[in-house]
């Protein structure tokens, strides 16, 4: 397994199902999982944790996971970090982009490509290894 050394990912993801699955194999794969399951909690606990990457679900309970982007975005404390919009909707990408979003993937989104894409926005965390 490839040592991500306390990488902090904030899984946003409403559906228990899809949140449980995705923290095990992002934990699997090294990573410190902080979850979320509406679009308060996530500005929350970004705002106390700041996690290296967020993978935002956009369809959430409250505000979605557009305004939950905006919010991070606008914040100065929040607005370096990473977010990766994850949605069923392929006509949400320009959307996504607008809030804020750095990356957008599609559901359904096999395991794989989420570690590869959050590889990606860490700049390739398990050659560059970072002490928590
Ligand atoms: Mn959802």
């Amino acid at each position: 397994m490839v040592a991500v050394n306390g990488r902090k990912v904030l899984l946003v993801e409403d559906n228990d199902d899809n949140r449980t699955l995705f923290g095990i194999i992002l934990r699997y794969h090294g990573f410190e999982v902080l979850e979320a399951a509406d679009g308060e909690t996530a500005v929350s606990i970004a705002r106390e944790h700041r996690p290296d990457i967020i993978l935002m679900d956009l369809g959430l309970p409250g505000i979605d996971g557009l305004e939950a982007t905006l919010r991070l975005k606008s914040d100065p404390h929040t607005a370096a970090i990473p977010v990766l919009a994850v949605t069923a909707y392929h006509s949400a990408e320009l959307d996504a982009r607008a809030a804020g979003c750095d990356g957008f993937l599609t559901k359904p989104c096999p395991p794989d490509r989420v570690i590869h894409e959050v590889r990606r926005y860490l700049g390739r965390p398990e050659l560059e290894p970072r002490s928590a």
